[in-house]
């Protein structure tokens, strides 16, 4: 498919299909070449990723625009650390059948939400939206694109649910959709530690500002600032939203669609 052509792995284009999707909207060409693009930055990592400011309206497509290449990278990194966990796997066995030892079991990955005490989890990629109905169709989206993914844990954060559901919801996840508030009342219960988070999406950036998140965002970038790249996605470019840009972007490339 025209997908195909944008070089995403092969689950993602396999839940793209399942939607209908058959070609990228104009938003999406623009952007997902854009965001998996890492040459030319200086940077390695995450960091090595394009920033982007994006202006774009409700409907153009842009949620699967900075959806589709978040987890495209997410999911390959994670099958480059299983491949190294089964290799190391691997090697454990052979030496033990070539020193005649029994061959040692392979740990199994405990199911989190059995565990006693819920550890924090760390996610790697973060999307901020302003409301609560824009972060829960954010977060349905993503769980339809990763459904062909296994292992990628999408969470939905937002105030209103109850704390003790929202923690056992929250466990492992690698991707989280969240609201500012709720967002850092986790971090700050030492639920959610942010350092690891690579990629930061702020959908509706206008909106935030509109709404008073400022100051929240500006604790968000600050608590992920490490090694990053951000998307910001806005109906305008007024100057506020160019100054936010400024102090949470390198570099950003503009799209305007
Ligand atoms: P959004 O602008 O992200 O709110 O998306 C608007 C609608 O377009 C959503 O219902 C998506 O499921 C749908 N959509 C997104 N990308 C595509 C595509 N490439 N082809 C057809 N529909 C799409």
């Amino acid at each position: 498919s025209a997908f195909a052509a944008l070089g995403l792995a092969q689950p993602l284009l396999n839940a793209v299909a399942d939607l209908g999707f058959t070609q990228p909207t104009l938003v999406q060409q623009a952007v997902i070449p854009k965001a998996m693009q890492a040459e030319g930055t200086g940077r390695s990592g995450a960091q090595a990723f394009t920033d982007l400011m994006v202006s774009s309206q409700t409907g153009s497509g842009k949620t699967a625009a900075f959806l589709l290449p978040v987890l495209h990278t997410l999911l390959v990194q994670m099958e480059q650390q299983e491949a190294a966990e089964r290799a190391d796997w691997e090697r454990q066995q052979a030496e033990a059948a070539a020193a005649g030892q029994p061959v040692p079991k392979r740990a199994k990955r405990q199911n989190p939400l059995l565990a006693r005490h819920f550890k924090p989890t760390v996610p790697g990629a973060l999307v901020l939206c302003p409301t609560r109905e824009l972060a829960q169709q954010v977060a349905n989206d993503a769980i339809d694109l990763v459904q062909h993914c296994r292992g990628l844990r999408i969470a939905n954060v937002v105030g209103g649910m109850p704390y003790q559901m929202q923690i056992a919801k929250l466990q492992n996840a690698n991707l989280v959709v969240a609201t500012p508030g709720r967002l850092l009342d986790l971090q700050r219960s030492g639920q959610l530690v942010l350092d690891q988070v690579q990629f930061l999406v702020v959908d509706e950036a206008d909106r935030m500002l509109d709404l008073g998140f400022a100051d929240d965002l500006a604790e968000v970038n600050r608590l992920t600032a490490a090694r990053r790249q951000t998307m910001m996605f806005s109906a305008t470019f007024a100057p506020r939203i160019q100054s936010l840009a400024t102090r949470v972007m390198r570099e950003p490339q503009r799209v305007q669609i």
